[in-house]
C-alpha cells in the first residue's frame, strides 16, 4: 500500500455536509483533505435547485451566523429569493432561494479552492482505519493510505446507492455517478448498525417544450433579500418560477401503472421521506384531491432545463412521459432527465454523540444524509458542527454543542442522537419548542459570538455585528424610556391606523406594541437620532411586539435548564432496580448526557426519570 502524506483532518464527501465540514476545519487551522468521488459535482444540488424554505432557511442563517458558507454561496448563485410566511408571525418567516445549479457548484468550488489549509482530491475512500478505538486514517480504492487525527464521513446518498426507474434498477450514488460500495462494509466492520432509506426526484423538462402561457408566473421579492449577513446585494438577474397542476387524467395514468412502480411492487425496501412523497404516493394517499401543485423551477440562467417540483417519481420512463404530458403547459414536454428513486444506507444516529462523533471511536465523525436526514441544509448544518467539533477536540478545547433553545441546529442534532430516526428526517419549525426565540431574523444575535470564539467569524465581521447589536439595544431602550405627548396630529394618525388615540403621555414602546402600529409610524412621530438600517428597525419592532411571549419562552427555557444542567456521569450504569428492561435498553443505546436529554428519549417515562434522578443524586 502506498502511504501518502498525513492530514490533520480528512473529510469524505464533498456534498453539502462535507464542504461545510472541510471549510470549518481548514479555517480553524488544520490541514484538511476533502475527498470526493467526482470533482465536478462538488456541492451538487442533487434534487431541487433551491436552498432554504420553512425551517431550512433558519438553518442556513444559523450556519452563516456561525461562520459557515452555505448562505454566502447561495447569495452568489441565487436567481430568485422569497421570504415565505410574511403574513404570519416572525417565528415562521423563512427565506427560500432558487439557486443556479451550475453557479452553486462553481462558487462553492472557488471558495473551497481559495481556502488555506484545504486540499480537494478526487478519490473513492473505501476503508476507515481505526486502531485501539481511535481513528488513524483512510484507504482509497487505489490502495493509498492517508493518515489523519480525525475523519468526517459525509457520503450522502452514495452508500450502496441503488437507483430505481420502474422495475429497472442500477447501482449509482446519484444519476450518472458511481456509488460508494465498500465504505458501508468498513462502517459495519467498525460495529455500526446501518439501515436503508429512500428518496426520489422528479423529471427535468426542456424549456423549449413548455407552454408557459398555460402556467402562472411566480416572481421572488424585490429587492431580493440575501441569506448571508455579509452579503450587501444580490447581483444575479432574477427569474420567475411557473405554477401548474396535475389533473384527473394524470392521476388515472399513475393509478393504472402502479404495478410497474418499484414502490408499490415491493422492490424498494428503504423508507421514503414522509413529507416529500412521490407523486404516485400522493395520488394513492389523497385520492380525493383532484389536483396537485407543481412548480416549474429554472435549473439555471444558462440552462433550458426546468425542475418539475411536486412530481418526484420512480415510475417507468414511458409512464413518466405519458403523465407529464397531461399537465397544462407540458402537453408537448420533452423530458431531459427522468425522475428516479434512490435507496441508500444510513447509520442509525443514536450511535453518535452531540458532537457527531461515533460513540466508542475517537476521532470518527458522521454528518449529513448518512445520519438519516434529508436535505441540503440539514446536511450542511451537521457538516459544520462535525467540522467545528473535530477541530475543537484536536485543539483540546471544549466542544460546541448548541442547545434546543439556541438554534435549530441544536434541535436537529439533539433529535437525531436522542430519538434516532427510522425515516428521512427533515427540519420543521414545529420540531422546535422555543420557536419564538429561534427566529430567522435573530440568528446572528444567537450565534455570532460562538462563531467568533471558535475562529470562523473574522474580527471585522464580528465588530460589525457588535455595532449592530449595540444600536439595536440603544433603540429598544430609547423606545422604552421616551414618552410622547398626545397631539391632534398623532391622535388623528392613530385613529386612521385603526387604534385608539392616547389621552396622556405614553411610552413609545407601548404604542409600538399595538397590533395596528409599525415601526414606520413611530419613526414618523418620534424618530431616532441615529440612522438605523431597515434590518434593525425590523428587529426592534419584532422585539417590542413579541416581548411578552419571548419572556414566557425564556421562563420555560430556565425551567428546562435545571434538567439540562443535571449531568449524567459518562460511565453511569443504567441497570437500576425499578427500571423496565426496555427503558434500560433505551438509556444504554442513547447514553444521555443530561437528565433533560433522558427525558426526551421516546419511551422513557417520568417515573423512570425520578428513579434515575435519585440514583444520580446518591451517586449510584
Ligand atoms: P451529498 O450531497 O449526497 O454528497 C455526498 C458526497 O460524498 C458526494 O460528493 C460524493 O461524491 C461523496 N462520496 C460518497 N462516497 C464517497 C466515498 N466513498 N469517497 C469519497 N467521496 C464519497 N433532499 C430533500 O430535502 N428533499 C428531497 O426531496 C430530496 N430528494 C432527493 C432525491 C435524490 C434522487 C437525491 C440523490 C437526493 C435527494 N435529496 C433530497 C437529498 C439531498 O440531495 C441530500 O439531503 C443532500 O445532498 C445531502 O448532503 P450530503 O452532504 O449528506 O451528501
Amino acid at each position: 500500500m502506498y502511504r501518502e502524506k498525513d492530514f490533520d483532518i480528512i473529510v469524505i464527501g464533498a456534498g453539502h455536509a462535507g464542504c461545510e465540514a472541510a471549510h470549518a476545519c481548514a479555517k480553524m487551522g488544520f490541514a484538511t483533505a476533502l475527498f470526493t468521488i467526482y470533482l465536478d459535482t462538488i456541492a451538487q444540488l442533487s434534487c431541487n435547485p433551491a436552498i432554504g424554505g420553512l425551517a431550512k432557511g433558519h438553518l442556513v442563517r444559523e450556519i452563516d451566523a456561525l461562520g459557515g458558507i452555505m448562505a454566502k454561496v447561495t447569495d452568489m448563485a441565487g436567481i430568485q429569493f422569497r421570504m415565505l410566511n410574511r403574513s404570519k408571525g416572525p417565528a415562521v418567516w423563512s427565506l427560500r432561494a432558487q439557486a443556479d445549479r451550475i453557479l452553486y457548484n462553481v462558487y462553492m468550488r472557488k471558495l473551497l479552492e481559495a481556502t488555506e489549509n484545504l486540499f480537494i482530491k478526487q478519490a473513492m475512500v473505501e476503508e476507515i482505519v481505526v486502531e485501539n478505538g481511535k481513528v488513524k486514517g483512510v484507504i482509497t480504492s487505489l490502495g493509498v493510505f492517508y493518515g489523519a487525527r480525525a475523519v468526517i464521513v459525509t457520503p450522502g446518498t452514495f452508500l450502496n446507492g441503488l437507483i430505481h426507474i420502474g422495475l429497472d434498477s442500477f447501482e449509482a450514488g446519484r444519476a450518472g455517478e458511481f456509488p460508494s460500495k465498500r465504505l458501508s462494509d468498513s462502517l459495519k466492520k467498525l460495529g455500526l448498525k446501518l439501515g436503508r432509506l429512500k428518496t426520489g426526484t422528479p423529471p427535468r423538462i426542456d424549456a423549449k417544450t413548455i407552454d408557459f402561457s398555460k402556467t402562472e408566473e411566480q416572481w421572488g421579492d424585490f429587492p431580493p433579500p440575501p441569506f448571508s449577513y455579509s452579503t450587501k446585494e444580490i447581483t444575479n438577474p432574477q427569474v420567475p418560477c411557473y405554477i401548474t397542476y396535475t389533473n384527473e387524467k394524470t392521476h388515472e395514468i399513475i393509478l393504472k401503472n402502479l404495478d410497474r412502480s418499484p414502490l408499490y411492487s415491493g422492490k424498494i425496501v428503504g423508507i421514503g421521506p414522509r413529507y416529500c412523497p412521490s407523486i404516485e404516493d400522493k395520488v394513492v394517499k389523497f385520492r380525493e384531491k383532484p389536483r396537485h401543485q407543481i412548480f416549474l423551477e429554472p435549473e439555471g440562467l444558462s440552462r433550458k432545463e426546468y425542475y418539475a417540483n411536486g412530481i418526484p417519481t420512480s415510475l417507468p420512463y414511458d409512464v413518466q412521459v405519458a403523465f407529464v404530458r397531461t399537465i397544462p403547459g407540458l402537453e408537448d414536454a420533452e423530458i431531459m432527465r427522468p425522475g428516479y428513486a434512490i435507496e441508500y444506507d444510513f447509520v442509525y444516529p443514536t450511535q453518535i454523540t452531540h458532537t457527531l462523533e461515533v460513540k466508542g471511536i475517537e476521532g470518527l465523525y458522521l454528518a449529513g444524509q448518512i445520519n438519516g436526514t434529508s436535505g441540503y441544509e440539514e446536511a450542511a448544518a451537521q457538516g459544520l458542527m462535525a467540522g467545528v467539533n473535530a477541530a475543537l477536540k484536536i485543539k483540546g478545547k471544549p466542544p460546541l454543542i448548541l442547545g434546543r433553545d439556541e438554534a435549530y441546529i441544536g434541535v436537529l442534532i439533539d433529535d437525531l442522537v436522542t430519538k434516532g430516526t427510522q425515516e428521512p428526517y427533515r427540519m420543521f419549525t414545529s420540531r422546535a419548542e422555543f420557536r419564538l426565540l429561534l427566529r430567522h431574523d435573530n440568528a446572528d444575535l444567537r450565534l455570532r459570538e460562538y462563531g467568533f470564539r471558535i475562529g470562523l467569524v473574522d474580527e471585522e465581521t464580528y465588530e460589525k455585528f457588535l455595532k449592530k447589536k449595540e444600536a439595536l439595544e440603544r433603540e429598544i431602550k430609547r423606545l422604552k424610556t421616551t414618552i410622547i405627548k398626545p397631539s391632534d396630529e398623532l391622535n388623528r394618525a392613530l385613529t386612521y391606523a385603526g387604534t385608539t388615540p392616547i389621552e396622556e403621555a405614553t411610552h413609545l414602546d407601548k404604542i409600538l406594541k399595538r397590533p395596528e402600529i409599525n415601526y414606520e409610524f413611530i419613526k414618523r412621530f418620534a424618530p431616532s437620532e441615529e440612522s438605523l438600517t431597515k434590518e434593525i428597525e425590523e428587529l426592534v419592532e419584532i422585539h417590542i411586539k413579541y416581548e411578552g411571549y419571548i419572556a414566557k419562552q425564556m421562563e420555560q427555557v430556565e425551567r428546562m435548564k435545571q434538567f439540562e444542567e443535571k449531568i449524567i456521569p459518562e460511565d453511569f450504569d443504567f441497570n437500576l432496580p425499578g427500571l423496565s428492561k426496555e427503558v434500560i435498553q433505551k438509556l444504554n443505546e442513547v447514553r444521555p448526557r443530561t437528565i433533560g436529554q433522558a427525558m426526551r428519549i421516546p419511551g422513557v417515562t417520568p417515573a423512570a426519570i425520578s428513579i434515575l434522578m435519585v440514583a444520580i443524586q446518591k451517586g449510584a
